[in-house]
């Protein structure tokens, strides 16, 4: 086994330290320190750290599904206070709720994401939406109208027909839009006819509106979704970054190998081939860079995920 196969393949909390000290906070290639909302939890801990570097991300915050917190524990040993962590679980399973709170119990600063085949203000959501609330930690969800290939299916169904209604019924719960249907619903002329729909945006939509009107509503301008939507009306786009300064997260979701858009970057999702090739938190950063000040970067890719999520800076 070479020594980059055997980095890779560390598993053992024991054996990390020696990685930790290739693996300092990079320089700050973007002008300004980067967290990534939305860094999946992967496999390998050596490709999370991998990623950041390669992107120029200086902490991540990982999302996770089930009992990982082993693994959750061997990356922040490895790259100490370069990572806080998201908890996910079944939530159709009674036992969710349960395992949800003690994760909090143990660290994870919110839900997500949650990703889940039901309707966006159906019981098995609301009930994490409470309990989100009560535990004061914000919640991630995946809202998506469209498959992406045949037979995917749809998640957290009937956002721009619902989800008003719950922000208003859970006023102290932080929610965090992601994903196609938030995102398409920046153009008032959206009816799930795309999974990622093109061209000029109509002012008006839900989710520019809601942005506005709902202090609990924040948005992660994560994956071909996000960085899709922000790329459609250079114009508009400029507008809607300085108007909601304060409630936009930079996220990437990028799955590339390297933080240059080696590997692939987004599952092999035949709807989001633009970013073949191309590291998302790159290309996001690069696009707000161009279209927004200085000061509002720093706030969309920092200083506002550190509020959201009660971090020290
Ligand atoms: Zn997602
Ligand atoms: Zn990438």
């Amino acid at each position: 086994m070479n020594r980059r196969a055997f980095l890779g393949s560390l598993a053992a909390p024991a054996l990390l330290p020696s990685l930790a000290r290739q693996n300092t906070a990079p320089a700050l290639e973007w002008g300004t320190a980067v967290l990534d909302l939305h860094c999946h939890l992967r496999p390998q801990p050596a490709s999370v750290i991998a990623h950041l570097d390669g992107a120029g991300v200086t902490k991540a915050n990982l999302l996770t599904r089930g009992d990982v917190r082993a693994r959750v524990e061997a990356l922040q040993a490895a790259a100490p206070g370069r990572f806080t962590w998201f908890a996910s679980d079944d939530i159709t399973d009674p036992g969710a709720a349960e395992r949800l709170r003690q994760a909090v119990g143990q660290g994870a600063r919110g839900f997500g994401e949650l990703k889940f085949h039901v309707e966006a203000d159906g019981p098995e959501l609301t009930r994490m939406y409470a309990l989100a609330g009560e535990l004061s930690v914000p919640i991630l969800v995946h809202f998506q109208e469209v498959d992406h290939f045949p037979g995917e299916g749809t998640w957290a169904t009937g956002y721009a027909r619902t989800f008003d209604k719950v922000l208003e019924a859970h006023p102290k719960t932080i929610f965090i839009g992601h994903a196609d249907a938030f995102w398409a619903n920046i153009s008032a002329d959206y009816k799930n006819q795309a999974a990622y729909p093109t061209g000029s945006i109509i002012r008006g939509g839900v989710t520019d509106r809601w942005l506005a009107e709902h202090p609990n509503l924040f948005g992660d301008i994560s994956a071909n979704s996000g960085n899709n939507a922000l790329s459609r009306d250079p114009d508009f786009t400029a507008a809607f970054l300085e108007r909601h300064q304060d409630k936009l997260i930079f996220g990437s979701d990028c799955g590339c190998a390297d933080g240059h858009g080696g590997g692939v970057s987004q599952g092999n999702n035949p709807a989001a081939s633009r970013m073949a090739g191309k590291c998302v938190a790159r290309e996001t950063l690069g696009l707000l860079k161009r279209t927004t000040t200085p000061a509002i970067f720093k706030k969309i890719v920092w200083d506002n995920v550190h509020k959201v999520l009660k971090l020290e800076p």
